[in-house]
């Protein structure tokens, strides 16, 4: 399970052209007992090592529990998932579980620890972060009325475009569920990528075939209507739009489209109507084109990873010395002020 720490230089300039290897994947053997990986020490772990302290979260797919390791007294989180999986769908779970792995190394994406099977079910076991920007947005535009300084979105766009970009570069995989819910955020301030749950491996030219799942607002219009001429299948500027919707989120507190009733109202609007756009935030002309250019509705125009790296709004929010765990350190103690908790 260890695998080798792939080296990845995050502040090297990014290459011209994003790369076209395919990467392998073995069968992951999933049991009820795994080899974990913490700080550098090897455990055998069965789930009865893990004490269950609390819930953490739900999703669609499976429930998040904060849950320590009795040997190392790590706490972690535990995402079990109901194993209703059919033969196919395990053939991709277990190819992902390999992806999840070879991702350590990355500081913008959570530790993996280690999977189990118990009782048909699927434990993933990873890195304990303090809570994901879904909440933390929920509870600064909402419940305290306040809003993202900017700097602190800067910083967490580039912590989210640096993880995207050392997937494709480094795993040749596309992250497919890029969504604040994924976005987690430590007590440090430090933003990390998880739930790569859908990820599929990129073939040649970078595309891969879509398994029909993902959240749907934040689907790009290529995947709610795929061109007729176009192959089943997008690649990685898919996740652009997608990080395009997020960075929506980030910077007014709101979801990027209203809720959709029927299919047709999802076409209608992504397909037929105007992207999200933050014009009417207190934002830089640089932040928005930034995040405008994410939302650009053709495929074809939208900029890839190499591309928006480049940016003007990444080089000086990478550059500036801001310190987000400061800012959330804040967040937590206003909230625990006005007991919202
Ligand atoms: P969906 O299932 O639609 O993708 P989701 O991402 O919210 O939605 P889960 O991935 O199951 O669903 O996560 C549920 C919640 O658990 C998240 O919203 C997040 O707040 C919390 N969570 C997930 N992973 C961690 C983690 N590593 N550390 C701390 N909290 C986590
Ligand atoms: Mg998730």
């Amino acid at each position: 399970m260890a695998g080798a720490r792939p080296k990845f230089n995050f502040n090297a300039k990014p290459k011209e052209e994003e790369p076209k290897k395919e990467l392998e994947h073995n069968d992951h053997p999933i049991t009820s007992t795994g080899t974990f990986i913490i700080e550098e020490k090897k455990f055998e772990v069965k789930a009865t090592d893990l004490l269950q302290l609390k819930e953490r979260g739900r999703g669609a797919f499976g429930v998040v529990y904060e849950m320590q390791h009795r040997d190392s007294g790590t706490i972690m989180a535990v995402k079990r998932i109901r194993a209703t999986a059919d033969g196919n769908e395990r053939k991709y779970l277990m190819r992902d579980l390999n992806i999840i792995e070879k991702s350590k190394g990355c500081p913008y994406i959570v530790t993996f620890y280690g999977v189990l099977l118990k009782d048909g079910d699927l434990w993933i076991c990873m890195e304990l972060m303090d809570n994901s920007l879904d909440k933390v947005y929920k509870l600064v535009y909402h419940d305290m009325k306040k809003s993202f300084p900017e700097k602190i979105i800067g910083k967490m766009a580039v912590a989210i475009l640096k993880a995207l970009h050392f997937l494709v570069e480094v795993l040749h995989v596309m992250h497919r569920d890029v969504k604040p819910s994924n976005v987690l955020i430590s007590n440090e301030g430090q933003i990390k990528m998880c739930d790569f749950g859908i990820a599929g491996v990129t073939t040649d030219s970078n595309k891969c075939y879509t398994r029909g799942i993902g959240c749907k607002v934040y689907m790009p219009p290529e995947r709610v209507l795929p061109p007729p001429n176009q192959k089943k299948g997008y690649d990685s500027r898919s996740d652009v739009w997608s990080f395009g919707c997020t960075l929506f989120e980030l910077a007014t507190g709101k979801a990027p489209y209203p809720p959709w009733q029927t299919v047709f109202d999802q076409l209608k609007s992504v397909v037929e109507g105007p992207p999200p756009n933050i014009n009417d935030t207190d934002l830089s002309n640089e932040c928005k084109e930034f995040t405008h250019l994410c939302l650009e509705k053709d495929v074809n125009v939208r900029p890839n990873y190499v591309e928006l790296l480049k940016h003007q709004f990444i080089l000086t929010s990478d550059a500036e010395d801001t310190d987000v765990g400061t800012w959330y350190h804040s967040v937590r103690e206003e909230a625990k002020t006005l007991g919202l908790n």
